[in-house]
């Protein structure tokens, strides 16, 4: 074992604050299997749209065996690290919305409440993704809505409002982005889709296709708009698949990635209090989280990251004063509360159909309600549906909007310590930053 200068020079300074056991282990380590450097080569970084603290524990208990007296942990359970605060900049108050949210996560910098990467004077503001492409790493998004959505818009582009999509999707033609995995077919016209191809991107809309894809880069667009939910076709995979690949084609640069991971439509299940589609979504953004973790298990020189960008719907466990909540009928449901409507309002046999589809007997008085509900149509049979499971899970909502609770971290790998205990959402990203490359400096 032979030490160069100034390597000895720097574990000299060390020593004078470890004691002599821990110099004969990192010496042990020199000839040892390869250690985790403190500083990543690629980071992950992964949020759960509207993922707030009760998402996760109703999770928890959602996939727990009921045959076992003990509560079987979670993969959030197993990587939780800190805490985060959500608010946007003060004009927009306490609680924020998906682009201030991402905004904060990409930037490092508080902006009102619709911003994508853009202060409150509607500036640019330098995102991650950005830095990184500037630095030589490759870049991607996998989400499951549209890829011009808010969360994945502010890490890669910049507008006063992210209602304006056809603009998101035009600027994304400038980001030179290794990697887009999601939805949006409806954003991307064939004149921009040209213009992606004269720029070298592969364009897909097929899943299928996706296996076809040995490098970047890739505009990859299976939905128009979002990706269907997960509870309508479980065995899909489509966001650990995604997620896969976009490992796959972005870890072919020697220099290092930044990939952003969006289980997206988290949120919008909230939105629509529907307590089924959110577990759905919930396993479909575990199963990636595992992705990525066997991914930083086998590359020790990568860093995942995971949070939320605020908590939707006020999601509560239990409810109306009884101390109980039962997931069972979740575990058994095997279609959306939308697809099941949507059946019952054409079919003749729809309350068989609705009893099979959700794996419960429904009782005269909930067929009553329901029958009700049918005749006023689809939307407002789908929601009597999810106020059914309410009733029948004990779960709670408070708001069909966001709330200002702090959301949860989450994070493995090099400098994930990082991560500990109580943050801001901005402080998220500038650690981030901080662990980016530095600049080559021109040699003298
Ligand atoms: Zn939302």
């Amino acid at each position: 074992m032979s030490f160069t200068k100034a390597p000895f020079l720097l574990l000299g300074v060390s020593l004078l604050f470890s004691t002599p056991s821990f110099a004969k282990e990192a010496g042990a380590d020199e000839i040892g299997p390869a250690k985790a450097p403190s500083r990543p080569k690629n980071i992950v970084i992964m949020i759960g749209d509207g993922m707030g603290p009760s998402y996760t524990s109703a999770y928890r208990y959602y996939k727990d065996n009921p045959d076992t007296e003990e509560v079987e942990q979670t993969v959030f359970d197993r990587l939780l690290v800190g805490m985060a605060s959500t608010y946007p900049a003060s004009v927009s108050g306490y609680v924020t919305d998906s682009a201030a949210a991402a905004t904060a996560l990409a930037t490092g910098v508080k902006s009102y409440n619709g911003a994508i990467s853009v202060d409150t004077q509607k500036q640019p503001l330098p995102t991650i993704l950005e830095k990184a492409k500037s630095l030589g790493l490759s870049t991607g998004v996998a989400v499951t809505s549209q890829i011009n959505h808010a969360t994945p818009a502010a890490f890669l582009a910049h507008n006063e409002s992210r209602k304006n999509y056809d603009a998101l999707a035009l600027s994304y033609l400038d980001t030179n982005a290794d990697v887009f995995l999601g939805g949006g077919q409806k954003y991307f016209s064939p004149e921009l889709l040209e213009q992606f191809k004269a720029k070298g991107y592969q364009h897909i809309t097929r899943f299928e296709d996706l296996a076809s894809i040995t490098q970047p880069k890739v505009l990859g667009l299976f939905a128009q708009v979002q990706l269907p939910w997960v509870i309508d076709e479980k065995e899909a995979k489509k966001l650990s698949t995604l997620t896969q690949k976009a490992l796959s084609l972005l870890s072919q640069n020697d220099q290092g990635f930044v990939l952003l991971v969006e289980g997206s439509l988290i949120d919008w299940a909230g939105h629509n209090n529907d307590i089924a589609a959110v577990m759905g979504e919930m396993s479909e953004f575990s199963n990636a989280i595992e992705v990525v973790e066997q991914f930083v298990r086998e590359n020790p020189d990568t860093l995942m990251v995971i949070t939320a960008d605020h908590n939707t719907g006020g999601l509560s466990i239990g409810a109306n004063g009884q101390y109980s909540w039962n997931p069972e009928i979740l575990r058994n449901m095997s279609v959306s509360s939308d697809t099941l409507a949507l059946a019952a309002i054409n079919g003749e046999q729809w309350q068989a159909d609705l009893a099979r589809g959700l794996g419960v007997e429904l009782s005269a008085e909930e067929l009553t309600g329901l029958d009700a509900a049918r005749m006023q149509g689809q939307e407002t049979l789908a929601i009597a549906i999810r106020h059914l499971i309410d009733k029948r899970t004990n779960t709670g909502w408070t708001t069909d909007g966001h709330t200002g609770t702090d959301v949860q971290v989450f994070a493995a790998g090099p400098a994930s310590e990082l991560f500990n205990g109580h943050q801001d959402n901005t402080d998220i990203a500038n650690k981030v930053f901080s662990l980016l490359p530095k600049p080559k400096k021109p040699k003298n």
